[in-house]
């Protein structure tokens, strides 16, 4: 099982990723190069990434598992100001650049929210931006299942399948979130149907990531609102279910679950009760009991 969780692209980058995701017990991790709600970035450290890699090699981490996560700002679904969409391209352009330079070889996107404009004018502009961004031997772009938010785009089959056939390059793919899905509408206790619609319209291959979340909000809410596992309206049972299906075998799992009381990571904990498929109803004593 290729396990892991979002992590903290610090001061130590891509070191102190690794070094956060061996404390969670995780074989792989997801980051942001800087804030995911803004676009200031610093430069890359050689000598850190460096020292990661050799770190990630000890430990078995593949390198070629491990998950970049573009800031949440970017919208490549509206163009009503010429100036934010290009901005947006170029951003995503320079997250790509970083991507390569740290030789990691995924990096997850929303698709965008419409904002004012009609749906499909909103879906061929993704489709425009990611053409002008995809190279063929560069990292490949994940689009995420949204929960559809707002107007937020990507929450349906359909949507995702539109934009896919809209983009010329094959180096593109997708990032599934449980969470997403619940709050879209899917019935996560019937997950091998999802399954078999996605392979029948997309094809279970384009799937490179999964985000394991559970979920506040009932099923077709369209809140977004992500749940510790197990204490959430998906149910720990259906997680485990999902988590260990056999189609998704090789596909990195990441945890982006909420801190408890803000402050104490849950992973190493959830991490532990995925590993033993056992439900832990004292997640967040445990927590806070260890890290206080
Ligand atoms: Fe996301
Ligand atoms: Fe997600
Ligand atoms: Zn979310």
């Amino acid at each position: 099982m290729i396990l892991g969780s979002h992590v903290n692209f610090g001061s130590e980058q891509l070191l102190g990723c690794v070094k956060q995701a061996l404390s969670y017990g995780a074989n792989t991790f997801m980051f942001y190069t800087g804030a995911p709600q803004n676009t200031v970035r610093k430069s890359l450290d050689k000598e850190k990434n460096e020292e990661a890699k050799k770190l990630m090699q000890e430990n078995g981490i593949e390198l070629e598992k491990i998950i970049c996560h573009a800031p949440y700002i970017i919208n490549l679904a509206n163009n009503t100001s010429e100036e934010k969409w290009q901005f947006s391209i170029s951003f995503l352009k320079q997250e790509l650049n970083r991507c390569e330079e740290l030789g990691i070889k995924y990096i997850v996107v929303h698709p965008g929210s419409s904002v004012g404009i009609e749906r499909k004018e909103a879906l061929q502009n993704i489709s425009d931006a990611l053409n002008q961004i995809i190279t063929e031997n560069g990292p490949m772009i994940l689009l995420e299942t949204m929960a559809g938010k707002g107007t937020e785009c990507g929450s349906t089959l359909e949507e995702i399948k539109t934009i896919l056939n809209q983009v010329k390059s094959k180096n593109i793919g997708v990032c599934l979130d449980t969470c997403h899905l619940n709050d879209s509408g899917i019935e996560m206790t019937h997950f091998d149907d999802y399954l078999d619609s996605f392979d029948k319209e997309i094809g279970l291959e384009k799937i490179h990531c999964i985000h394991i979340n559970d979920s506040k909000n009932e099923k077709n809410s369209h809140k977004d609102r992500h749940e510790n596992i197990g204490y959430g309206t998906i149910g720990f049972e259906a997680l485990i279910k999902i988590i260990n299906n056999d189609r998704l075998k090789d596909v990195p799992k990441i945890l982006e679950t909420p801190y408890i009381e803000r402050l104490y990571p849950p992973y190493k904990f959830e991490i532990e009760s995925i590993k033993n498929q056992k439900f832990n109803e004292h997640l967040k004593e445990d927590i806070i009991e260890f890290y206080k």
